[in-house]
């Protein structure tokens, strides 16, 4: 899947796919970005903080997110079949998981925020462009946070270290290594690892994804930015 240096897609090694974000696309919900990552179409929406409608879930000292990841039907070649499976209930609990200690929920005991990722169109790598588009989705929202999460993917193809998997790469390739970073201070919030890798490609594979997670993170910045500035003029 590599020639001299260039992957199926014409990408580098560490090139990311063209990456497109727009903030505030939908009009009902608190917060919303869209995302494209290559082929990857994604949609997320907040609501939030609101009071808790699930008693169960609900803590008094803070606020708690919760997400979906949901995969539309005509995401993929095959259609996916409707509702939650394994896969889906997975990632929408570490995409809880990556962004939660980016929130400042302690002022919002009792409370909810409801974070919801639709996939529309997917070509791998959807979890990190999930994890990217609700962050920015819940900057969006207003909701205070220390930090704008963003997460990239690295891996091993062809016995090489590349940045950002694509669909046939994720399936052909040796190992994917998705992360989840606070770019601020370096924080990981997630790391996942698909296939193997040795000490050293591990250590090369994490650095390119964080990396490409610094790439992204301005991507996300100038996005809010023009959302922003169009509000104002
Ligand atoms: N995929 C698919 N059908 C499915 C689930 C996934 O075709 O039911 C594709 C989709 O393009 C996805 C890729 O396989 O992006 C890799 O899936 P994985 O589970 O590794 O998660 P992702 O890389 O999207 O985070």
């Amino acid at each position: 899947m590599i020639t001299d240096g260039v992957r199926v897609d014409g990408r580098k090694l560490d090139e990311l796919r063209p990456t497109k974000i727009e903030v505030g696309v939908l009009e009902r919900a608190d917060g919303s970005a869209y995302l494209e990552v290559g082929g990857n179409k994604i949609i997320a929406g907040v609501y939030g903080p609101r009071e808790s409608y699930i008693r169960r879930l609900l803590e008094p000292n803070t606020g708690v997110i919760r997400c979906r990841y949901n995969m539309a039907p005509f995401s993929v070649d095959d259609r996916k079949r409707p509702g939650p499976d394994r896969r889906s209930s997975e990632i929408s609990k570490i995409t809880a998981d990556a962004l939660r200690p980016s929130l400042m929920l302690e002022n919002y005991p009792r409370s909810m925020v409801d974070v919801f990722i639709e996939v529309i169109e997917a070509e791998g790598g959807t979890r990190c462009a999930g994890i990217t588009a609700a962050s920015v989705a819940l900057a969006d929202a207003g909701i205070p946070m220390t930090d704008i999460v963003v997460a990239c993917a690295a891996g091993k193809v062809d016995g090489e270290i590349v940045l950002d998997l694509s669909e046939k790469e994720d399936k052909e390739g040796e190992a994917d290594l998705p992360i989840a970073i606070m770019p601020r201070t370096g924080e990981v919030t997630l790391l996942q690892s698909d296939g193997n890798l040795s000490e050293e490609e591990f250590s090369k594979a994490l650095d390119l994804a964080i990396d490409g997670c610094m790439q992204i993170s301005e991507i996300q910045k100038e996005a809010l930015k023009n959302k922003y500035l169009e509000s104002m003029e």
